[in-house]
């Protein structure tokens, strides 16, 4: 595949290729927005190249059985596992079976069905855990807490007293303030870029059944 990149890019990645990888990470989020879907793609199959010369990720090898976990959900797109060092009891990673860095490159309709299987796990880890309430968490990027190079959402089961904490200090915000924020944001308009995607059919192996949402 032709190299998609303008020269300014290509200086630009070079320069985040020196930095160390949690920096990347971040730096590379900011650069996402300016990528078209070529783009996207030419650097998808690079970060393939690159752990198929060694370099892997422990998430990709949790999903080829490289690394053991305890399973609790697998489909033809998704897996879902327990986390090795959990907050609270029950903790569950749910991830995408291909390498994403980050949600903005994936397509919508895996990530609606990551998303699908997140709401389920919830409902099913509320239920058999004899959880109080759940969090669903997800981190992109360095600066958001994200410690590993593949898109994952955690489930975290939440009990009375648990002393996971989640909470910050928010500072009030002026009216001017905060309509200067929206103007910052709606600057160029926002519009929800859709392209829908089937869901897949085969589900491989399940350890806990699907079910619609009780109202
Ligand atoms: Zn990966």
């Amino acid at each position: 595949m032709q190299n998609p990149f303008s020269e300014e890019q290509v200086r630009q990645l070079n320069e985040i290729g020196k930095l160390p990888p949690t920096e990347q990470q971040a730096k590379l989020q900011a650069m996402f927005s300016t990528f078209n879907e070529e783009q996207i793609k030419f650097l998808q199959n690079q970060q393939k190249a690159v752990q198929e010369q060694g370099g892997q990720c422990p998430f990709c090898m949790i999903v080829e059985g490289k690394i053991p976990s305890q399973k609790i959900y697998e489909d033809d797109q998704v897996i879902a596992v327990l986390d090795i060092n959990p907050a609270t009891r029950g903790h569950t990673l749910v991830m995408p079976k291909k390498h994403y860095a980050l949600t903005a490159q994936m397509p919508d309709g895996e990530l609606a069905h990551l998303f699908m299987v997140v709401n389920n796990l919830a409902k099913h880890l509320f239920e058999t855990m004899k959880a109080e309430g759940t969090n669903i968490f997800l981190a992109n990027g360095a600066a958001a807490g994200q410690r590993a190079p593949h898109v994952f959402v955690h489930v975290i089961p939440r009990y009375n007293g648990d002393g996971v904490n989640f909470e910050w200090e928010g500072k009030k915000a002026e009216d001017e303030e905060l309509a200067k924020i929206r103007e910052q944001i709606l600057k160029e308009g926002f519009e929800i870029k859709e392209e829908v995607e089937e869901e897949p059919e085969e589900i491989i192996e399940h350890e806990f059944e699907m079910s619609e949402r009780i109202p």
